[in-house]
């Protein structure tokens, strides 16, 4: 079961990877997705390959898809209209405002994944609704957090490459969603306990754990 907000509905897909359905079909991150809608737009966080994936772009291509993404990203998405974005850009399709915001580790372990100078991303979406969904991207808690204003935040839990539990749970506190959604377990790192661990952890929103569809 996804997540229903106004006319949307979020639906996991496993790891970092989300459907936003209305009248408009969104991915973010699509990877291992075997069936589904066309995209309009996609939105690629990294060049990583179980974020940015040509197999799974390709197969939810359709002619006037957009694809937006860091420029690391290009050369693995041939042959569609490529919207490139640094952390900071905004850009509007249509009556959808998409904000490029930084995604950067900074514990020591982990500063060779996701360094800031590589210009990864995470997104905020503003929907036509007012609605505002942050994907975080990869990425440890930074101080940026805290200016993002966001009414659902799909934050990473499973550690090794980005927060584990206790970390998101931290910035969910500085995020200050209403509500908070864990993601990055489940297939290459993490697992569900990691998700059930920040739920119990987050005091400050509710947290919904979705089903993988
Ligand atoms: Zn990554
Ligand atoms: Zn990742």
């Amino acid at each position: 079961m996804g997540l229903k907000f106004g006319p949307y509905e979020l639906s996991w897909l496993g790891h970092a990877s989300f459907l936003l359905k209305n009248d408009k079909v969104i991915y973010i991150d699509p990877y291992e997705v075997t069936s589904g809608p066309k995209a309009d737009v996609m939105l690629i966080t990294h060049n990583h390959f179980d974020h940015c994936s040509p197999k799974d772009i390709s197969r939810l291509l359709k002619s006037s898809t957009k694809v937006v993404a860091p420029r690391s990203c290009r050369e693995k998405v041939p042959k569609v209209e490529f919207l490139e974005v640094r952390p900071g850009d905004k850009i509007k399709l249509d009556d959808i405002g998409i904000e490029a915001v930084p995604a950067y580790n900074v514990k020591r372990e982990r500063l060779k994944f996701h360094p800031r100078r590589s210009g990864y991303v995470g997104y905020i979406l503003e929907l036509p609704d007012g609605t505002r969904l942050y994907h975080a991207g990869d990425t440890d808690l930074i101080p940026e957090m805290k200016d993002l204003r966001v009414d659902i935040a799909l934050v990473p839990v499973s550690g090794t490459y980005v927060m584990n539990a206790f970390e998101a749970a931290e910035a969910v506190g500085l995020i200050r969603p209403k509500v908070a959604v864990p993601m990055h377990y489940g297939s290459i790192v993490g697992s569900k306990t990691d998700a059930e661990k920040f739920r119990e952890l987050v005091r400050s929103c509710e947290v919904k754990i979705l089903e993988k569809e």
